[in-house]
């Protein structure tokens, strides 16, 4: 078979995988800030009129994320597996998901912007996420540990 249409082959097959057996996640995207909701903001300190704020940490300033589901074939690791994890910090019962290409973006912003998602109804931190060599899906090293 030609290597592009291998390609296309190999592909189809995990796409076909991810939206059968995969679970839907939620990969908030940050969408920008708006003013707390819990406190008052100061334009002319530029910050909280309530230092104190538990919500805002003071900044008088909360994070806004846009919602995106995906689906993703989710894997547990095992204490035998981990010797073949290609990425640190990551424990027995911490998750690899395997998603579509086209999500790698969403899953680089959850990194960048530290945010927490739920997988299998267990909150985690997005630590890596690598491509497989034909660039036909990711995985995204997700870790329970990386929270305490
Ligand atoms: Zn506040």
């Amino acid at each position: 078979m030609p290597f592009l249409k291998l390609n296309d082959h190999i592909k189809d097959r995990q796409k076909t995988q991810i939206s059968e057996y995969g679970i839907t996640i939620n990969l908030k995207t940050l969408a920008g800030t708006t003013d707390c909701p819990d406190c008052v903001y100061d334009s002319q300190l530029k910050s909280s009129s309530n230092p104190n704020c538990e919500t805002c940490s003071g900044s008088g300033k909360v994070k806004t994320y846009t919602d995106h589901n995906e689906k993703g074939l989710s894997h547990t690791f095992t204490a035998e597996e981990l010797t073949e994890v290609p990425v640190g910090g990551i424990r027995v019962g911490d998750y690899r998901v395997m998603a579509e290409y086209s999500t790698k973006s969403y899953w680089q912003d959850i990194i960048e912007n530290k945010t927490i998602i739920s997988i299998d109804g267990v909150n985690v931190v997005c630590k890596r996420v690598l491509q497989s060599d034909l660039k036909t899906v990711v995985f995204a090293y997700c870790s329970r540990t990386a929270l305490d």
